[in-house]
């Protein structure tokens, strides 16, 4: 399986601006001796032994991943519809996919804004005879969408975009094969509710979506059928929102902290998490704080254990 993260924020798109780009080049070129800008060779290694905060972003666009599964990864799959969705679609076309009479899987974990915004604007949509599957353990989940194309909201009705659309609901906890998948979803603590998924594949490998999720303190010590649900994952998406001292003061936002996650990840032996869900007002430099403090936190609470972590970017790239 590979997976691609095309949205990476949390809440509401988030442009980087021209100070920041500015800051950037600045603090790149205060790093740079004369020998690191003789050649473009050396400007190359120069580049590339920068932190990631200076050489490049996390991405502004809101939660969007692909999933693609088959010899020729074939088998298309996208878990949620936030602003990442709309590249998305325009590279799904440019890889000759979704051109007409092609079929794709969506899984929606919830209808919050920040999930479903994009779908307006993902070109194949508009293409008659492309086929789009809608997964949910939302039974009302077509309404909603629905419900966001009303002509006061957007000038196009859900109807009136030309692809065929189906529904299918995933009971909680239900397993359910889809294109060689398996999937199951478990409800999580966040306002309005919302799903987190797991994939798993025929052989046994296994990704774990979970953002807009609230695990705090409080409800660490009934986490046990949360343990269950992400136990051994290969990979653990996880909502990383806030910083410790922000998820202490925001109980009943719907976020987690790092730290948080990590001891989850922990605790259910996963294999690598992912920091997902980044708050809108965090720049590059302070994700790349983020990603030090969690690395940081988790060689002090179980520095043996074979736990990697990461910082979700968009066009971050695993093979599954
Ligand atoms: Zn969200
Ligand atoms: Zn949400």
């Amino acid at each position: 399986m590979l997976v691609r993260f095309w949205g990476v924020r949390g809440s509401i798109a988030s442009a980087i601006t021209h100070h920041e780009v500015e800051a950037k080049i600045r603090a790149a070129l205060e790093l740079a001796t004369p020998a690191d800008i003789l050649s473009p060779e050396s400007i190359q290694n120069f580049i590339a032994n920068l932190p990631f905060s200076l050489k490049g972003t996390y991405g502004g666009n809101t939660t969007c991943l692909e999933l693609a599964t088959g010899e020729n990864h074939e088998n298309i799959f996208i878990i949620d519809a936030g602003t990442g969705l709309r590249p998305l679609g325009n590279d799904l076309l440019s890889r000759g996919r979704m051109k007409g009479g092609d079929k794709l899987d969506f899984f929606l974990t919830h209808s919050h804004w920040d999930h479903i915004q994009g779908l307006m604007f993902f070109a194949p949509i508009y293409i008659p005879n492309n086929s789009i599957h809608f997964h949910s353990s939302f039974p009302d989940i077509e309404e909603r969408l629905r419900y966001q194309q009303v002509r006061t909201h957007f000038p196009v009705t859900f109807d009136e975009m030309s692809a065929e659309k189906k529904f299918h609901y995933i009971p909680e906890l239900e397993e359910r094969q889809v294109a060689g998948l398996t999937v199951k979803t478990k409800a999580v603590r966040h306002p309005g509710g919302c799903y987190s998924l797991r994939f798993t594949q025929p052989d046994g490998k296994s990704f774990i979506f979970c953002s807009d999720a609230e695990f705090n303190l409080e409800t660490i010590d009934e986490i046990g059928s949360y343990i269950d649900f992400f136990h051994g994952a290969d990979v653990l998406v996880f909502d990383t929102q806030y910083t410790f001292e922000e998820s202490l003061q925001k109980i009943d936002w719907g976020h987690s902290s790092a730290a948080i996650a990590t001891d989850i990840a922990i605790k259910s032996n996963v294999k690598k998490l992912v920091m997902f869900h980044h708050d809108p007002t965090y720049n590059d430099s302070k994700l790349d704080d983020l990603t030090m403090q969690a690395l940081k936190y988790k060689d002090m609470v179980a520095k043996s254990h074979p736990l990697e972590i990461i910082s979700a970017y968009e066009g971050l790239t695993l093979e599954i």
